[in-house]
């Protein structure tokens, strides 16, 4: 990663294809750069905001380098992209570093990593087998959740497990897990930062986020009480992380809010789903900082413009009646992925409603 500042018509390379690769090729071309997009043959939905897109797979390394060959910086929308591919890039291209990808591929070791810097986690034990696991559900209790190390996005590679009882039904998955106590939250949020090469750090609002099967539905503004007082510790340990890892980019930390204190959840190399809201509500986007960090860019402001924001996310069918909302008083900031198949359970697309009225 060069010192000085992309100029416009420099390339940016975004590994991965989906809608956040999507929206922050956007940002991108609105700052004069030229997007090349790398993802594995599918559904890439950031193609289409893409001036050139490599449609390869993760293992095709002259294809890695010719994608490379044409950027002057290389970030990713996705942290599952497997380590060979990001390690056949040339390291100076690289924005983050890729160490900050190997944490967060693995939950172990986000969470050993985050712990060691002060954060507190839910209980949680290693299952490498069916063994462990029955030890595990002993020790730490139940209700618990037995989740797949690595590749588990959007409640995928978790099985929630409400009493010893059912544990046994359960068998070991053959890969790598942990199982963790179930935290009692209040609410759960999100810490988003962008750090710049030159190591200033900004924080977005907080919002205060809900799941529904382990998937992002829902994200507002204010967050609520609970949540505004146990920022500063959280954004205390987000900006620890950041610093550690030499972060440069969007970096983002979820949290579950309880009665005693922010705990840990897991960390996001990358913009997030929690920060689509900063595309109409923020001072500065997301996606338009972690691009202006990543290109040596000066940062913009991150202060919220709204009292009230609220972002939901659009998922499966609901995407083709999606247009309907754009009749609603309050003018809503429909956003569609022009993702082909409206599977269930698939994020489709989001909507964002703002006011300067407090909720
Ligand atoms: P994760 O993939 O770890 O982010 O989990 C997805 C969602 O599942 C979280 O945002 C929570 O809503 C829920 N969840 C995960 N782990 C726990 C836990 N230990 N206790 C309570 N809820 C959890």
């Amino acid at each position: 990663m060069s010192d000085t500042p992309l100029s416009p018509g420099s390339t940016i390379g975004i590994l991965g294809g989906g809608q956040l690769g999507r929206m922050m090729a956007m940002a991108a071309i609105q700052l004069g750069y030229r997007v090349v997009g790398y993802a594995p043959a599918g559904d890439n939905v950031a193609a289409s905001a893409c001036d050139d897109f490599f449609e390869n797979g993760w293992g095709e390394k002259d294809a890695l380098a010719a994608f490379a060959s044409q950027c002057d910086v290389v970030t990713w929308e996705f942290e599952n992209v497997p380590l060979s591919a990001v390690e056949a890039i040339p390291e100076h291209l690289l924005a983050p570093h890729p160490k900050a990808l190997g944490i967060a591929q693995d939950r172990l070791n986000e969470k050993q990593f985050v712990e060691q810097l002060g954060a507190k986690c839910a209980p949680y034990i290693r299952v490498d087998s069916d063994d462990d696991f029955a030890r595990a559900v002993e020790r730490v209790g139940a209700p618990g959740i037995l989740k797949t190390a690595r590749d588990g996005y959007d409640g995928k590679g978790q099985w929630r497990i409400n009493s010893a009882h059912e544990a046994e039904g359960v068998r070991f998955p053959g890969r790598t897990c942990i199982y963790e106590g179930m935290v009692g939250f209040e609410t759960e949020f999100s810490v988003i930062l962008v750090r710049s090469k030159t190591g200033e750090v900004r924080f977005w609002d907080s919002s205060a986020n809900t799941h529904e099967g382990g998937m992002l539905i829902h994200s507002v503004l204010p967050a609520g009480d609970l949540v505004e007082a146990q920022v500063e510790e959280a954004r205390g340990i987000a900006a620890k992380t950041a610093e550690a890892l030499k972060y440069v980019g969007v970096l983002t930390l979820e949290f579950f809010a309880t009665r005693s204190g922010p705990i840990f959840n897991e960390m996001a190399p990358r913009v997030h789903n929690s920060g689509h809201w900063t595309i109409e509500a923020s001072a500065t986007s997301q996606f338009e900082n972690h691009i202006r960090a990543i290109a040596g860019l000066p940062l913009g402001g991150t202060a919220t413009r709204f009292a009230s924001v609220d972002m939901r996310n659009i998922v499966g069918d609901d995407a083709l009646t999606a247009h309907q909302i754009l009749t609603e008083e309050g003018e809503p900031h429909l956003h569609l992925y022009g993702k082909r198949e409206a599977r269930d359970g698939r994020k489709m697309g989001h909507v964002t409603r703002v006011s300067h009225e407090a909720p």
